[in-house]
């Protein structure tokens, strides 16, 4: 990043942003301080607008609506609140290992553990009663995909009084070539979705604009397209990308779904990649190892798929929220933009593949060790992530009995550094892609 640009975010993030929002700012900085010497590229400039964006919605008035990591915020950009997506701050914590410190209270104050509550959220808990956490105007949850998550949001909205909104996600598919297919699967969620209109108009006193709530709709599927051709591209060998670069679509799509900028920056993501596919380009020199990820990378440790690269030549596809899989959907009509939200929804990373049967999860891994021409699959694995936990061993076997590819299942917490050392989580991977891939 160039010094005029770096002295330019310093300067927006100069002044108060308000009590609750300190340890937000403090994230800011310190992810503008860990960029100064990077490129910068859309997706650096998406990720400090979403820190910027809240003190200016709180400045300007903007109600903010916070909502967790498995919901697109289009909605909430048509209806014009400003979407606060959790886990930005519980999980983008990890990094700098400032959250640990919320862990540690949090147990101190009893709620929950690793075996029984996720980290991804937990320490929300902690921070509020630490006066360290964002209070937002509103808040959404939903269902899935664990009750870990809903739980923790149910907490939190009790704690502070905030008004909330949760969704039923159905179970059955929407899709009639399923075997799991149910006709009433998306009427009951556009039925919940129009439910949640009705709550937002109530508690922001507007009605939804329904001309905005198609054009962020027609967006939406204008950034959809883009993904699905990244994801496309990613088939190729050598991958066109290094093995975080997917994340930028989720990440995208989670805080600025409906948007110019999420367009803006998927379109670049594409861009980037076919442009590598066609001069023959690898995000990793040299590619010899094609991991597929299906589950969470590890939050506090950034360096581990660099060091993937560097000692194996190794590149991680896609993680599974990196592996966002929404088409696009119909917008022509405003009810079929209703059920566009449904569908999307229900797609969304992580919902799709965890919201149902094990055949959702199994079929998705399947296809992806398949399409990707992977050579192994890794999946670190949490106990407090009781489905995902599940389901790791049956797809591992349904992995190898179909393809005869290895699996590397191994214990620890993706966002406590202390659980499971990183070098202990680097030293069961070596062992794995000298011992059984290579
Ligand atoms: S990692 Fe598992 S338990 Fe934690 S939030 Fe995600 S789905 Fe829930």
């Amino acid at each position: 990043m160039d010094i005029e640009l770096f002295n330019k975010y310093k300067k927006l993030g100069r002044g108060s942003w308000g009590k609750d929002l300190l340890m937000w700012k403090t994230m800011y900085t310190a992810f503008l301080t860990q960029n100064k010497d990077e490129e910068f590229t859309p997706v650096t400039e998406l990720f400090l607008n979403i820190f910027l964006e809240i003190p200016k919605a709180r400045k300007e008035g903007i109600p903010i609506i916070m909502h967790p990591f498995n919901y697109g915020p289009e909605l909430f950009h048509s209806m014009n609140l400003a979407p606060l997506m959790q886990e930005v701050f519980s999980v983008g914590l990890a990094p700098f290992h400032f959250n640990e410190p919320y862990i540690d209270f949090t147990n101190e104050i009893g709620y929950g553990d690793n075996p029984t509550l996720c980290n991804a959220q937990r320490p929300l808990i902690g921070s509020y009663m630490r006066g360290a956490a964002p209070i937002p105007d509103l808040l959404f949850y939903l269902s899935t995909p664990c009750n870990s998550l809903a739980m923790t949001y149910q907490v939190f909205q009790n704690l502070t009084g905030v008004p909330g909104f949760n969704i039923d996600i159905p179970y059955w598919a929407y899709d009639k070539a399923s075997e799991f297919y149910d006709g009433k699967t998306i009427d009951y969620l556009i039925k919940q979705i129009k439910e949640l209109i009705s709550w937002i108009e109530k508690e922001t006193k507007q009605k939804l604009d329904l001309k905005n709530l198609q054009q962020t709709m027609t967006q939406v599927n204008q950034a959809r397209e883009y993904i699905w051709e990244f994801n496309e591209l990613l088939k190729t060998v050598p991958c066109p990308v290094p093995s975080i670069t997917g994340f930028g679509n989720f990440v995208t799509m989670v805080t600025r779904g409906g948007t110019n900028d999420a367009v803006k920056v998927t379109k670049w993501l594409r861009d980037n990649a076919a442009e590598n596919v066609k001069n023959g380009i690898a995000g990793v020199p040299d590619e010899k190892i094609r991991i597929a990820w299906p589950y969470t990378h590890i939050f506090f440790d950034q360096e581990l798929f660099p060091w993937l690269e560097e000692q194996f030549n190794a590149v991680v596809i896609l993680d599974m929220l990196g592996f966002y899989q929404v088409l696009p959907h119909d917008t022509s009509t405003i009810e079929k933009c209703y059920e566009s939200l449904a569908k999307g929804t229900l797609d969304f990373s992580m919902i799709g593949t965890c919201r149902g049967p094990i055949e959702y999860y199994i079929d998705f891994l399947l296809n992806y060790v398949k399409e990707y021409k992977i050579d192994c699959v890794i999946m670190p694995m949490q106990f407090a992530c009781k489905h995902a936990y599940a389901m790791a061993r049956v797809a591992s076997e349904a992995v190898r009995e179909e393809t005869g590819l290895p699996t590397l299942i191994f214990g620890c917490d993706p966002y406590d550094s202390r659980e499971v050392t990183s070098e202990e989580i680097k030293e069961r991977i070596s062992e794995f892609l000298t011992q059984v891939v290579l």
